[in-house]
């Protein structure tokens, strides 16, 4: 009797402090945070919409670029609203800056630039701290794993082979204090030779600080980075070799390689064997199991002579997805969207599926390298392949890649039976663009207004109740697409429904069992001492 009256006791303590931590919390928006000056800055871009279109925040790194010589004059990092109203920014003089730029969490994200140009930064935009790891530092791509607290990005380094200077690159994973834990090679395993050098002389000079004078072949430029966390599995894109590869990170074995110079026969569109699928791509992301997006960049595409200087108007950036069957080791388009060559990006880009289904391209190069080119042009194009909406920049701004960042609504729904009407308490966990509204409806009824109307309130008995709720903030960003819980249970006739779960028992039979052993031992030791007491 008295254990049960504990556990309850126990078990409403646990409950509480469970729904607090899902109970709606207060957002104060963050101001737009500008670190190193106080002159407005307006995004220079223009919207067009033509059709059905996501709504949210895009962050991004944006590079200003002289329009003369192209050198560069400013980096920002970017968070607007896809109204294209700017939301918060910080700014850098330094050569470009925000590289990756990935959202990490509801109010923080990482990036690689300022202060130290390519080590790693975490940004939380509501309180403007900014945590630095100066030692975290790499090249093209960072990834952090919220549950190891480590880091992986690429570094590069020169091999020579047969006598010539090659930039190779190897895959590191970093702890916080920038210690190595874990490498992977490209040149490991013998998986690339020079006989594997692209035809059009990727080298790189000098700038990077290695062998100062001397070019180096660029014979991998590897420049993205995937790491599935639950099968610790990496997948590592080699822009200059045309191929990506899948490497388990238990065994550090490569389980194959894809593209002009790996273990697949490959199919265009049309099902014709190719030798290659793509030219100098960016940015290889597995979306779905056996689908893998990229940004087929069309850069040395070497079914035509290879270009001595750049020209946009015979060139065709893509957005591009591959379905890979590996049991029967061939890989095949599934999807793709071609540009028109006035979007032509001979470097940087992405491609990203949105919530709402649709793909966001960046072709972000600075200039596409056709007369009255454009700078970064961001496309948002259906799955039918219609364009819906597009972001347009002036000549000499670019964007390496664009981050997507949706509203977030979450419930605090236990998912159980309930015995009396009850709340399903609503919270926007990440109001970038400041205060929401959220809305909701119950069984399909008219939209209500947690404001207005309080929390959903849950009176109607059975076990189909559904719940359809989404936020919305100030400037009309709306959640796409809506949440939908469904299922909700509510039994105002049975009063023998218990309202806790095995699990919550379990826990919290464990608390009161650890609250006695912990009692049993004050009070052996008050015991023990006292009789120590008696005997001095
Ligand atoms: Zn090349």
């Amino acid at each position: 009797m008295r254990i049960s009256l504990a556990f309850l006791l126990v078990s409403l303590a646990i409950l509480t402090a469970v729904s607090q931590v899902a109970s709606p919390s207060v957002y104060h928006p963050s101001v737009v945070a500008d670190n190193q000056n106080d002159s407005p800055f307006v995004v220079p871009v223009k919207i067009d919409t033509y059709g059905d279109a996501w709504s949210g925040y895009l962050a991004f790194g944006l590079w200003q670029f002289n329009s003369t010589d192209l050198s560069v004059l400013h980096s920002y990092l970017v968070v607007m609203n896809t109204k294209g109203q700017l939301l918060d920014i910080r700014r850098s003089n330094e050569i470009p800056s925000y590289w990756p730029v990935k959202y990490i969490s509801s109010d923080t994200l990482m990036f690689m630039g300022e202060p130290d140009s390519l080590a790693t930064h975490f940004w939380n935009m509501k309180t403007n701290k900014t945590t630095d790891f100066p030692n975290v530092w790499g090249h093209h791509d960072i990834i952090f794993n919220p549950s190891t607290g480590t880091f992986l990005t690429l570094r590069d380094y020169v091999r020579v082979i047969d006598g010539r200077n090659v930039l190779m690159d190897k895959i590191v994973e970093l702890n916080a204090a920038g210690d190595v834990l874990w490498t992977w090679d490209t040149y490991s395993d013998g998986h690339f030779s020079l006989n594997d050098e692209c035809p059009c002389n990727d080298t790189t000079g000098a700038s990077s600080g290695y062998l100062p004078g001397q070019t180096l072949i660029d014979l991998t430029h590897s420049n993205s980075l995937q790491w599935i966390f639950d099968e610790n599995v990496i997948y590592v894109n080699m822009r200059a070799l045309n191929t990506f590869c899948k490497i388990n990170k238990t065994t550090s074995q490569t389980i194959w390689c894809l593209g002009e110079h790996g273990n697949f026969t490959l199919y265009d569109a049309n099902g014709k064997r190719v030798p290659s699928l793509w030219y100098h791509s960016h940015d290889v992301e597995e979306v779905q199991p056996g689908i893998f997006s990229m940004f087929d960049n069309d850069y040395h595409n070497t079914t035509r002579p290879c270009q001595q200087t750049l020209n946009g108007t015979i060139s065709h950036s893509r957005m591009l997805e591959v379905a890979v069957n590996e049991q029967n080791m061939t890989a095949r388009v599934s999807w793709s969207w071609t540009a028109p060559s006035a979007y032509w990006t001979p470097y940087w880009g992405k491609e990203d599926r949105l919530t709402n289904g649709d793909r966001l391209g960046t072709f972000g190069s600075q200039s596409h390298y056709v007369p009255n080119s454009s700078g970064a042009v961001l496309v948002e194009v259906n799955p039918k392949g219609e364009l819906v909406r597009s972001y347009t920049f002036p000549y000499g701004w670019g964007i390496y890649r664009v981050e997507e960042i949706n509203l977030q609504t979450l419930n605090d729904y236990d998912g159980k039976w309930h015995s009396n009407d009850f709340n399903v308490n609503l919270a926007t966990i990440n109001a970038i663009g400041g205060a929401t509204d959220i809305y909701y409806k119950i069984n399909d009824g008219s939209i209500l207004n947690v404001d207005k109307n309080g929390q959903p309130r849950i009176t109607m008995p059975g076990g189909n109740n559904t719940l359809e709720y989404w936020s919305v903030d100030n400037a009309g960003i709306e959640e796409i697409p809506h949440k939908m819980l469904i299922g909700i249970g509510l039994n105002e006739t049975s009063p023998a429904n218990s309202s806790f779960t095995a699990n919550e028992q379990q826990l919290g039979y464990a608390i009161v069992f650890s609250l006695i052993v912990i009692v049993f031992a004050v009070v052996l030791s008050l015991r023990r001492m006292r009789k120590r007491g008696q005997r001095h």
